[in-house]
C-alpha cells in the first residue's frame, strides 16, 4: 500500500522548498518540521475530482510527512454557484480520500467579518477605493497587454466617501454589478491582475451559509490569502494558473500589514501543474453540463472523473495516492495517461480483491456423463483459492453439478487452430473442477448456440492433471476457463464501465470545428454497457470471507474478466448489480492501435 509518510529518495520541488524552509527557521525554529501548514481550498460549486484528489493528496501528504497540520476550508465566497450538496460530498470525499484535517471544517464564509475590516483599513491607508465606473466602462479602461489602463474617475475619491458606499454596499443598498471595491496598484503594471483588481463586487443573492447577511462578496484574490494568513497556513499549494495572481497574493497582505505594529502571517503560495489525465475532462463546470444534460446518471455516476463516480466505480483511495504519486509533482504542463491511473487501481486490487468467478455472458453446459459415475442429481463441492496474493484470505466452496453456465466467448463452433477454449472435440479444464471435452452443441432457429455437451472426466477431480495413460502419454490441456454452477448461481446485472471519451483529449477543440462544436461530441457511446444476465457464484450473496473495506465498497476480480465492485443501488434494488472497475490488462491501447 501507498504510504504517504514515506520520504522517497528524491525530492520534488515543494518538499524541497519545505525542507529549506525548515532548515532557516522561516516559519518557527530551524528545525522544527511540525511548523508546516497546509490546505485544501475547494470551492463547493460541483463534486471533486480526480485533479482535486490530487491536490488533496499532495497537500495533505505534505502535512502528514512533516507531522504538520493540515486544512480542509471551503472557498464559499460565490453564493449564486454553491450548495450545501457540494459542501457535503466534499467533506465525504476528502474523508474517503484518507485525508485527517485538523480541528473543524473552515468556511471562507467565518471570515467576512475580518475580511471587511482589513477591507476598510485598506480604504483609509489610502490602498483601496470605491469605482461606480459601468462593468463596461471598466473592461474598457482595464487596457490590455500591449495597452496601460486608464485610471477610474474615481480613483483618488476621499476615503470618507469609499468607506461610506462601502458601508452601503454591504447593507444592501445598491444593485448588482453598480459598484465595486478596488485595490489602487497600478492600472499600468504589465500584470493585468495589478490593475486595480476588484476586491468586493455586489451580490444580492442568498449565501447557502449567511444567507442574507451580506449584499457583497469577496473576490478570490482578495479573499485567499487572507483565509491562508487567518489559518496560519504555511505552504499555500495551488495550481500554474495563479502563478500570475502570486503578486496580489503578496500585496493584499503586505497592504493589510503595512504600518501595523502586528502583521498579520504571511503565508507562500506555491504552484504546481495541474492534473489532466487523458480521456476525460478535469473542469467542474463542463462536468456539471454532463450531469445537467442527462448525459450521466449523476455526479457519481461510475463512469465520472468525480472522486465519487471512482469511488462508486470500484477505485480505492490508495489507488487514486499511488496515480497523483507517479504522475509527479512539477511545473510542466502536460497531459497524464489515464493507463497510470488504471494500472494503480489493477496494482492494489490484485493484491486486496478476492477473487470469484462469474459468467456476464452465459451459455449452457451439460455434461452428459455425470450419472455414468454417479447420481445423476449429485452436487460435488470444491475448495476456490480466494487470493492467491494472500494465503490468509483461505478458500471457499464452489459446488458443480451437471449444468452449468459458462462464458459464450470461450465457445467456438469452428475455433482457429490457436484457440484454446472449447469447441468441438476439444477439452478445457474448469477451473478447481474438472476437464470437460465438447461432444455436442445445440443451435436456436437464429443460429445461436443455446446448449454445449461435454463429458468430464472424473480422473482431472479439482482440475487437476489425469494420471498418464497406459503408455506413459500424458494428457494436456491448454485452456483453462470459469464457470458457475447452474443450481445455484445468482442472476447479477453488471455495468461494464469504460472510458467516458474515445478521444485522448475531449475538451480540446480541434482547428477545424463546426459552428456549436462541444466537448460531448467525444462522449463515448459505449461507456456504460449494461448486462442484465450475468450469472454469478453464491458465494456474492454474502460477505462472509471477504475483506473489510474501510468504505464498505465490496470489490472483487472476476477470474478472467476483470476487477469489479457492488454498486451502491444493488441495495436499494434487492438484487446484485456490479460495476466494472478495471479489465485485467490494459486491452484499450492495443484496440485503439495506441
Ligand atoms: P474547476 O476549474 O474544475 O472548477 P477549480 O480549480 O476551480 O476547478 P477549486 O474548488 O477552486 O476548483 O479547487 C480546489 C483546489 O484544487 C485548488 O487549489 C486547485 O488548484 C486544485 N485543483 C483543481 N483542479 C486541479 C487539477 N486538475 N489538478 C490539480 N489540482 C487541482
Ligand atoms: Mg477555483
Amino acid at each position: 500500500m501507498p504510504d504517504d509518510t514515506n520520504e522517497p529518495a528524491s525530492r520534488h520541488f515543494i518538499e524541497q522548498i519545505i525542507d529549506a524552509d525548515i532548515a532557516s527557521g522561516k516559519w518557527g525554529q530551524p528545525g522544527d518540521r511540525s511548523v508546516v501548514a497546509t490546505r485544501f481550498p475547494p470551492e463547493p460549486n460541483g463534486y471533486l475530482h480526480i485533479g482535486h484528489a490530487k491536490a488533496v493528496n499532495l497537500s495533505y501528504g505534505l502535512a502528514a510527512q512533516f507531522g504538520g497540520r493540515f486544512m480542509l476550508r471551503f472557498d464559499d465566497t460565490n453564493p449564486a454557484k454553491e450548495e450545501q450538496e457540494y459542501v457535503d460530498s466534499i467533506i465525504e470525499d476528502v474523508r474517503w480520500l484518507g485525508a485527517k484535517w485538523a480541528g473543524e471544517v473552515r468556511f471562507a464564509s467565518d471570515y467576512f467579518e475580518q475580511f471587511y475590516e482589513w477591507a476598510q483599513d485598506l480604504i483609509k491607508k489610502g490602498l483601496a477605493y470605491v469605482d461606480e465606473q459601468s462593468p463596461e466602462q471598466m473592461k474598457q479602461n482595464r487596457g490590455d497587454v500591449t495597452k496601460p489602463g486608464v485610471n477610474s474617475p474615481f480613483r483618488d475619491r476621499p476615503a470618507e466617501e469609499s468607506l461610506d458606499l462601502f458601508a452601503k454596499m454591504k447593507a444592501g443598498a445598491f444593485k448588482d454589478g453598480s459598484m465595486v471595491l478596488r485595490a489602487k496598484i497600478d492600472m499600468a503594471s504589465p500584470n493585468m491582475n495589478l490593475r486595480d483588481p476588484v476586491m468586493y463586487r455586489v451580490v444580492n443573492a442568498k449565501h447557502h451559509r449567511t444567507g442574507s447577511t451580506w449584499h457583497i462578496y469577496p473576490m478570490y484574490d482578495w479573499a485567499h490569502g487572507l483565509e491562508d494568513s487567518i489559518e496560519g497556513i504555511t505552504h499555500s499549494i495551488c495550481t500554474l494558473e495563479f502563478e500570475n495572481h502570486r503578486p496580489l497574493y503578496d500585496w493584499f497582505i503586505d497592504a493589510i500589514n503595512k504600518g501595523r505594529s502586528e502583521p498579520i502571517h504571511h503565508p507562500q503560495q506555491i504552484e504546481f501543474s495541474r492534473l489532466e489525465p487523458t480521456y476525460i475532462i478535469t473542469s467542474k463546470r463542463n462536468l456539471k453540463l454532463l450531469v445537467d444534460d442527462g448525459h450521466v446518471m449523476g455526479w457519481d455516476d461510475p463512469r465520472m472523473p468525480t472522486v465519487s463516480g471512482m469511488r462508486r466505480r470500484g477505485f480505492t483511495p490508495e489507488s487514486l495516492r499511488a496515480f497523483a504519486k507517479a504522475t509527479g509533482v512539477t511545473k510542466f504542463k502536460g497531459a497524464h495517461d489515464i493507463g497510470l491511473l488504471e494500472a494503480a487501481v489493477r496494482d492494489h486490487l490484485n493484491i486486496a480483491a478476492p477473487r470469484r468467478m462469474a459468467v456476464l455472458d452465459p451459455v449452457k453446459v451439460v455434461i452428459t456423463n455425470w450419472g455414468e459415475h454417479g447420481d445423476s442429481d449429485r452436487i460435488e463441492e470444491f475448495d476456490a483459492i480466494n487470493n492467491p496474493n494472500d494465503e490468509a484470505a483461505g478458500t471457499r466452496k464452489v459446488a458443480f453439478s451437471c449444468e452449468l453456465y459458462i462464458e459464450r466467448e470461450d465457445f467456438m463452433e469452428d475455433p482457429p487452430k490457436k484457440f484454446f477454449r472449447l469447441g468441438p472435440g476439444r477439452e478445457v479444464r474448469l477451473r478447481y473442477a474438472y476437464w470437460v471435452t465438447c461432444t455436442d452443441f445445440v443451435k436456436d432457429s437464429g443460429g445461436n448456440v443455446t446448449e454445449i455437451h461435454c463429458t468430464y472426466d472424473p480422473a482431472t477431480k479439482g482440475g487437476e492433471n489425469p494420471p498418464p495413460d497406459a503408455d506413459g502419454n500424458v494428457r494436456k490441456v491448454k485452456g483453462t476457463i470459469h464457470w458457475v454452477s447452474a443450481h445455484d448461481a445468482i442472476d447479477a446485472e453488471v455495468r461494464q464501465i469504460d472510458r467516458l471519451f474515445t478521444v485522448p483529449h475531449p475538451a480540446r477543440e480541434p482547428k477545424d470545428a463546426p459552428e456549436g462544436w462541444s466537448f460531448m461530441q467525444n462522449l463515448n457511446p459505449d461507456a456504460m454497457t449494461v448486462i442484465g444476465g450475468a450469472k454469478v457464484e453464491p458465494a456474492l450473496a454474502s460477505t462472509e470471507g471477504e475483506p473489510t473495506w474501510p468504505d464498505g465498497i465490496r470489490r472483487f476480480q472476476f477470474e478472467r474478466m476483470g476487477y469489479f465492485c457492488v454498486d451502491r443501488d444493488s441495495a436499494k434494488e434487492g438484487r446484485l448489480i456490479f460495476n466494472r472497475t478495471a479489465t485485467l490488462r490494459d486491452s484499450w491501447s492495443k484496440e485503439q492501435g495506441k
